[in-house]
């Protein structure tokens, strides 16, 4: 098992993802607690995920 560095796109820090994520899994960076969601694997790419909102303000 390996793991790629990638850059958070939320605050550029280092993250460490896994090689066994799969997409559409979503992962915290544990530099600024975003959640993001792993778009495709191959390659690695890396998307922050929407924030579930319960005021849709409709
Ligand atoms: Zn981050």
């Amino acid at each position: 098992m390996t793991t790629a560095t990638q850059t958070c796109p939320e605050c550029d820090g280092p993250l460490k993802v896994d090689d066994s994520v799969s997409a559409s899994e979503v992962i915290e960076c544990p530099e600024c607690r975003s959640e993001l969601e792993v778009v495709t694997t191959r390659p690695l790419l890396l998307a922050v995920a929407p924030e579930v909102e319960e005021d849709w303000g409709e």
